[in-house]
């Protein structure tokens, strides 16, 4: 049984986070999120499978751009680390995340931000945008320990702004990386975004990257532990857009932010914490999400590169381990 503090901590953190009420959701997702606007939610999930939800956190968003880390892992199991670090670089671009940049080599700088996902979807094996599709579900559902799918509403928003994706998948075409019909993989990216989720499922997620790639509610093996270590490496150094180094220093965790206003924290053989609040800042992360994770990594003291006595020496001096 999960200590009953974690629910009163969630609850808690949740009413300091509310305050923080200002920023608007993507303008884009208004129409398809329009009962939301002020939606607020955490779930966390333990590598020994207790899940534990505050707020609505029963309630759907769309994965966005959180999907791009879990698309990332499935191209990475399915093609092996080589194949993959071919086509897409591991380097904070300090640019935003629709850029139209590309490394010196015409890779993309690294799988989380848009030229890089759409690359990963276009590394995804299948002989159709159907077969492909499938096999990135019954992933994301593997993670989740759940049926997940994908909202045609919002499948429906994301189709109508999509030139700037297309722009993408066309420069990448241009550089020979693409070997999928260009607007296949853009549509196939838009779907990946379009898959809807609850926190309490996305800590699931969350939690199986914590646990190595098993996933702790289920059992099953869904990745090896060299593709969580991969994917987890570039979530901490990309995974909050452009403001990814004040992430790390503030936070100290491997996330992934999405325009729905999802984020998804991992601590490493500990949890997966997610959380969902619509309202952005400039950067494109969720306002209150962001005060969320900040403070639930003080208080359960969570940097994942704070300076820890081993276990062992650990004397009465205040050091603590999770
Ligand atoms: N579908 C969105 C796009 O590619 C995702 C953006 C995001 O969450 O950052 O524009």
């Amino acid at each position: 049984m999960t200590d009953p503090r974690v629910h009163e901590d969630l609850v808690a953190t949740l009413e300091e986070a509310r305050e923080f009420g200002w920023g608007e959701p993507a303008d884009y997702l208004r129409d398809v999120q329009r009962r939301d606007h002020d939606a607020l939610a955490a779930a966390v999930c333990t590598t020994d499978g207790e899940v534990v939800g505050a707020g609505q956190h029963d309630r759907t968003f769309a994965l966005q751009s959180v999907s791009k880390a879990f698309t990332y892992a499935v191209a990475l199991q399915e093609c092996g680390l080589d194949r993959v670090l071919a086509f897409i670089g591991v380097e904070p671009s300090g640019e935003a995340f629709n850029e139209l940049s590309q490394l010196d080599d015409g890779r993309p700088f690294n799988p989380l931000i848009n030229a890089g996902a759409i690359m990963a979807q276009g590394l995804v094996p299948g002989d159709t945008l159907e077969e492909r599709e499938q096999l990135l579900l019954e992933r994301y559902s593997a993670l989740a320990g759940d049926d997940l799918q994908v909202s045609e509403e919002v499948l429906r928003a994301e189709q109508v702004r999509a030139d700037r994706n297309f722009a993408l998948a066309h420069m990448l075409a241009s550089s020979g990386m693409l070997t999928y019909d260009p607007h296949e993989v853009v549509q196939g990216y838009l779907r990946q975004c379009s898959v809807e989720v609850t926190t309490g499922q996305l800590a699931v997620m969350g939690a199986t990257f914590a646990s190595g790639g098993r996933n702790p509610v289920t059992g099953e093996r869904v990745f090896e532990e060299r593709v969580v270590q991969q994917t987890l490496s570039v979530m901490l150094t990309c995974g909050m857009y452009d403001a990814s180094g004040s992430w790390v220093t503030q936070v100290g965790l491997p996330a992934k932010s999405g325009v729905s206003g999802a984020m998804l924290g991992v601590v490493p053989g500990s949890l997966g914490l997610a959380t969902w609040s619509p309202r952005l800042d400039s950067h494109g992360n969720s306002i209150r999400g962001v005060e969320l994770f900040r403070r639930l990594s003080d208080r359960w003291d969570l940097h994942v590169l704070r300076h820890r006595e081993p276990l062992s020496q650990a004397g009465d001096d205040g050091a603590t381990t999770h």
